[in-house]
């Protein structure tokens, strides 16, 4: 049976990009078909100014919201990076095999690296290193599979690079393992921003979806999506991002194909109204199961606790063979 990974970092409000690009298809599709892990990488919450109480909230936000999004613990394992140590133990070993220069070209690492130092902050050498550990989290695991939005894409493959470049030094390994990208909505872009992707962690508020936001706030963020001057509604991604990612939106929440619903619209207005209510359908039942969480929050407790355990399990044979192969 295939394996797939993946995971949300805990660095803010999850979003409607997080869900439509990446938590929908762990709980649709990859969770039914494949032995599955998702995590909470509280360690890459880290990366970047933090506070710890919030970032340990935070947590256990996503860690509910994955559960409320469908994620089943009889089918997948759901666990917090933190708790299963191999995942540090691992990215040590693969510092040693990555080079400086691979990642000063991630491009993450350069915009968010930038956006720090615009600020006066300065930029934490974790930052740098993420996607090494990130590498750590999927191979840990033998992953065939890593289902996330394109954003991801370039880390993932840097994971393919290590784990080929590790088992051509030190002989076979680990799993090479590729990312899997869904069909539409593989990048939400922000509502107010549409040359930006809806991050959970940047500063365009009123652009981005919350999956907790009340359905009048989600109605109200919609209509003001910017668009554009024109009039009519086509899809074209590059000319009109704006309608582009509201077509994108409304195709993800509703089925069928972005362009081709462009053509049944003959205002702005319309489709703004129909991909609101489209994306309020798709969060009401989400909404509704993360208030019964939260009022147990005991169960919630146990799930990760048990996932915690099952990962270790997993990844500890894995990591302890990397150990001697590398000549530990
Ligand atoms: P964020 O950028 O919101 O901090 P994470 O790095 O935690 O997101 O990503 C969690 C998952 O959500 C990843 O698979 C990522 O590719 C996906 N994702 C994040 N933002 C978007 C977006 N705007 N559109 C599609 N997928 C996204």
């Amino acid at each position: 049976m295939k394996r797939v990974f993946s995971g949300v970092k805990p660095t803010g409000h999850l979003t409607l990009g997080n869900y439509l690009g990446a938590l929908r298809q762990w709980a649709e599709v990859d969770q039914h078909r494949a032995d599955s892990l998702f995590c909470v990488v509280d360690l890459h919450a880290l990366t970047v100014d933090h506070d710890p109480a919030r970032v340990r909230r935070l947590s256990r936000q996503a860690a509910t919201l994955l559960l409320a999004s469908g994620l089943d613990p009889q089918l997948c394992t759901v666990f917090v990076q933190s708790h299963v140590d191999e995942h540090a133990r691992l990215s040590y070993l693969l510092e040693c095999v990555a080079t400086d220069g691979e990642m000063r070209r991630m491009i993450q690492y350069k915009e968010k690296a930038a956006r720090e130092r615009e600020r006066g902050g300065s930029v934490r050498l974790s930052l740098l290193t993420y996607p090494v550990l990130m590498a750590a989290d999927i191979l840990a695991y033998a992953t065939h599979e890593v289902p996330v939005g394109d954003d991801q894409a370039q880390h993932v493959e840097l994971a393919r690079d290590l784990a080929v470049r590790f088992n051509q030094r030190y002989g076979h390994t680990f799993v090479v393992p590729k990312a899997t990208l869904p069909t539409v909505a593989a990048r939400v872009m922000n509502l107010q921003e549409p040359a930006s992707k809806m991050g959970k962690s940047d500063d365009f508020g009123p652009g981005i979806v919350y999956l907790l936001d009340e359905p009048d706030v989600v109605r109200k963020k919609m209509m003001r999506a910017v668009t554009d001057s024109g009039r009519e509604v086509v899809y074209d991604r590059v000319g009109r991002p704006g309608v582009a990612n509201l077509l994108e939106i409304l195709a993800a929440c509703t089925g069928g194909d972005p362009a081709a619903l462009g053509a049944g619209y003959s205002s702005y207005g319309a489709l703004k109204k129909d991909a609101a209510d489209a994306v309020v359908a798709v969060l009401e039942p989400l909404q509704a199961r993360h208030r019964e969480l939260c009022a147990d929050p005991g169960y919630v407790e146990r799930v990760l606790r048990d996932g915690a355990g099952k990962a270790r399990h997993m990844a500890r044979p894995v990591v302890d063979r990397a150990y001697r192969a590398i000549g530990l």
